[in-house]
């Protein structure tokens, strides 16, 4: 708009500045050719005069009244002479200067003396270059031109006519030129007159013209009432005072025409401003439609809505611009729907993670349609992952995703929650249903599967609960079947289906978990003793510590229920340190006593894990006091198997050291007695499941037998644990076990009993030789302590 204000103003500024200069020179170059027409007439008009008088001079009749003197005559011939020739008068000058005749005789006497005055000095001076018959002059104070001519037969007497420059002189003149003009007289004593051909009423204003400026260069534009005029002055050759024609030409026409022109472009120009206007909104509506659509396209992708094809008309560059934020548009979906895959699945699997699967679970609530939750974990994974490597660890849980979406019916969802815990979401099912799944995918897993060449056994633990019976929200839902999932394993079970007091035991498990290092520290733990009678000659030999916990609230918490909790923590490490510790003192105390006693002291797996134990146990005996010899460490089949290498590292520095290792609860494990050979230990405990029972030529007999007889070709003892019945300890005597341990001798003490126990029962025993005998002082021993 500014770029074609600019050039359309200029443009118009300059046709105008030009058209104006041009018309003034147009009209000044007029004026010019009209001042040389008047100038023309002039000298045509006094030619005539000068010609019509010689006519009159050679006339017989103006000769016949000269010579005769007849003024009456002479007078009449001048006055129809002076019409003829539209003179003012035409006069005879006589020798003297003077004219004795003219007519009409209207000069003053004053002007008469100017009169001659003037003839005197045109015929002394005449004005040089100029027709010396024709001047002009001031007389009276009015401007005259006059024509001289002398007579040919009178010496000295001359015949003249007079033009009067008045008004009505302008006027003809005026329409004989076309312009304009005025005679401005003066003379020497400052009298003068103005004659104009223009109103009488401009008359007063003309006399204010400053005529030297107007005689020099160009014509000047002056106003006068109120219109403007383009006038030059010429100055008239004049003997006698000084004589100015101005001549004028009136501008209004050129003016008005010019008015016109200017109007005519201000209109074409503001004409193309508009027409600039309306395009430059035309196109710009044109141009930025295309940008609105894409800012809207661009609004809507910033929202997240990917959908809508983004598409402009309007220009080939638009177009491209178009496909373009389309083809952004799709990059971006892609990348975001594969963003949100990688925020919603685990990576290894392909299964959805634990935020979609609560997802899912949620809007599978709302439907209210009734959903069993199935949680199963890989117990043992991480064993798994530390010996055959992470490499077999995650194919098998790629395996078993696989196996769970095979077992999955359409509308299912199978989810991984952690490393090594899997969701199942089984729609429409019932509990029962989904406890048949589960138990279908246990089993699955626990018979094993081929990956190469290395065969898998999985245990699998699964816990299980159903929606609406057991909540109907998802985060409800979840954790009860965790809390399902924590009773399978509290309970030795494979499948567990939540019930309304497994809250309860997960709370109390919640605060015992949370309790536990409190408790360490803080003197609530207490260690019992149960003695060890070796059978060959009765005494009591060894004593087992088994920690007890009283806690403030809770009361007494069986080891049972905390040390699994322990194990699963991790605060297992300063329990058995404090077991230890406490164990080692114990000791110590005893022998200042005077009992040389041995004690046993449980040990859990990631104890035998921890390369540190060692160096604390024989620091802690160094410590003490207290010889290695002394210190029995139990340990489970599986835990030595859990970390083989470790454990039988750690065990073997012990052992060289003094410490001696009985293998704790024998048959319960997976391993093969075989294997026990390889395994750095003195003594293998028999489980209190095959002892309780235990009578001779029974099945449990049988399994001792065996037990004892593989024990002893190893030169390994053999402790029977568990014993509650006189039938035990009598098969157990027979089969050549080598101590006994049970409630059958004692329940565990006390340590400030110990002594005392020991002593007694020791001497009682002493003098029984059979094994009647010794059922009997058993027997009795027990009720007297009772
Ligand atoms: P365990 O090592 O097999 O300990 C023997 C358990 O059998 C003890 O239970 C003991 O009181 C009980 N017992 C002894 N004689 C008989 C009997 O004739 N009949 C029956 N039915 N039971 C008998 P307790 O003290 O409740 O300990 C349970 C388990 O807790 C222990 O089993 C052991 O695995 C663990 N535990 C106990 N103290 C400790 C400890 O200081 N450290 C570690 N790591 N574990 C411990
Ligand atoms: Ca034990
Ligand atoms: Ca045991």
């Amino acid at each position: 708009m500014v770029l074609v204000a600019l050039i359309s103003g200029a443009t118009t500024i300059a046709v105008l500045t030009r058209t104006r200069d041009e018309l003034t020179a147009a009209a000044v170059s007029a004026m010019q050719s009209r001042i040389e027409a008047l100038r023309h007439v002039y000298a045509v008009r006094l030619d005539v005069a000068t010609t019509n008088l010689a006519g009159l001079v050679r006339s017989d009749s103006f000769e016949n009244a000269l010579t005769a003197r007849n003024l009456e005559a002479l007078r009449t011939l001048l006055g129809s002479y002076a019409a003829t020739i539209r003179g003012q008068f035409a006069f005879v000058l006589g020798p003297d200067g003077k004219p004795f005749a003219s007519s009409p005789s209207s000069l003053t006497d004053e002007a008469d003396e100017d009169f001659s005055a003037a003839i005197r000095a045109q015929q002394a001076h005449p004005i040089p270059g100029s027709d010396p018959r024709e001047f002009a002059a001031v007389i009276g104070g009015q401007a005259y031109r006059l024509a001289l001519v002398p007579l040919p037969n009178h010496a000295n007497i001359w015949v003249g006519a007079a033009f009067h420059l008045d008004d009505n002189a302008a006027l003809r003149l005026k329409d004989v030129v076309g312009l304009e003009l005025t005679f401005m007289a003066r003379d020497a004593t400052g009298r003068g007159q103005v004659s104009t051909s223009l109103p009488r009423e401009l008359k007063s204003s003309l006399y204010g013209l400053n005529v030297a400026e107007l005689t020099s260069g160009d014509p000047a534009t002056i106003e006068l009432g109120g219109e403007k005029y383009l006038t030059a002055a010429i100055p008239l050759e004049s003997v006698r005072g000084r004589i100015d024609v101005i001549a004028q030409q009136p501008l209004r026409e050129t003016l008005t025409r010019f008015a016109h022109l200017r109007l005519e472009m201000l209109s074409i120009a503001g004409a193309a401003l508009a027409a600039a206007a309306l395009l430059i909104v035309l196109l710009s509506r044109r141009a930025l439609r295309p940008i609105d659509e894409l800012v809207r396209a661009a609004q809507r992708i910033e929202q997240g809505h990917y959908g809508e094809p983004v598409t402009v008309r309007g220009g080939r560059e638009f177009e491209h611009l178009a496909a373009v934020f389309d083809g952004m548009q799709k990059r971006i979906a892609e990348r975001e729907s594969r963003i949100v895959h990688q925020a919603k699945h685990d990576q290894l699997t392909g299964l959805p993670n634990r935020f979609a699967a609560r997802m899912r679970l949620a809007s599978l609530l709302q439907s209210g349609e009734p959903v069993g939750v199935v949680l199963l974990d890989l117990r043992d994974f991480k064993h798994l992952n530390a010996s055959f490597g992470h490499e077999l660890g995650d194919q098998v849980l790629r395996e078993l995703a696989r196996r769970l979406l095979g077992a999955m019916r359409a509308g299912d969802f199978a989810a991984r929650l952690g490393a090594d815990q899997f969701l199942l979401l089984l729609r429409g099912s019932t509990i029962e249903q989904a406890e048949s799944t589960a138990l279908q995918i246990v089993r699955g897993s626990r018979q094993g599967f081929l990956l190469g060449a290395i065969e898998v056994n999985l245990n699998v633990f699964a816990g299980l609960a159903a929606a609406p019976e057991h909540g109907t929200d998802a985060d409800e839902l979840l954790q009860r079947v965790d809390i399902a999932l924590q009773e399978t394993k509290a309970s030795g079970a494979r499948v567990c289906r939540y019930e309304r007091g497994h809250d309860e035991r997960y709370r109390r498990r919640l605060r015992l978990l949370s309790d536990l290092h409190a408790a360490i520290v803080g003197d609530q733990l207490s260690l019992v003793f149960q003695p060890k009678v070796l059978m060959a000659d009765r005494r009591v030999r060894s004593l087992e510590a088994l920690v007890r916990w009283t806690h403030p609230q809770l009361g007494a918490i069986s080891p049972s229920e905390f040390v699994p909790l322990a194990e699963q923590t991790g605060a297992i490490g300063e329990l058995t340190r404090w077991v230890l510790r406490s164990a080692i003192e114990q000791l110590a105390s005893w022998r200042v006593a005077g009992l040389e006693s041995e004690v046993a002291v449980n040990l859990s797996a990631s104890d035998l894990a921890n390369p540190e134990l060692p160096d604390e146990i024989l620091g802690m005996l160094a410590r003490a006091d207290v010889l290695p010899h002394q210190l029995q460490l139990e340990i489970t089949e599986s835990a030595i198997m859990r970390e083989l290498d470790k454990s039988i590292r750690a065990m073997r520095r012990l052992r060289d050291a003094g410490v001696r290792f009985a293998i704790d609860d024998f048959g319960t494990g997976h391993s093969s007695l075989a294997q026990l050979k390889a395994l750095p230990v003195d003594e293998i405990k028999i489980d209190r499941s095959f002892v309780r029972d235990l009578v001779q030529g029974t099945r449990d007999d049988a399994i001792v037998r065996s037990a004892v007889e593989l024990a002893h070709s190893l030169g390994l003892k053999v402790v029977a644990e568990g014993i509650e019945t006189p039938a035990a300890w009598t098969a157990l005597l027979h089969l050549g076990c080598d101590y006994a341990q049970g409630y059958f001798i004692s329940r565990p003490l006390p340590p400030e009993q110990v002594s005392d126990w020991i002593r007694e029962l020791n001497a009682r025993l002493a003098g029984a030789e059979s094994g009647t005998a010794q059922v009997r002082v058993l027997t009795e021993f027990r009720s007297t302590r009772r």
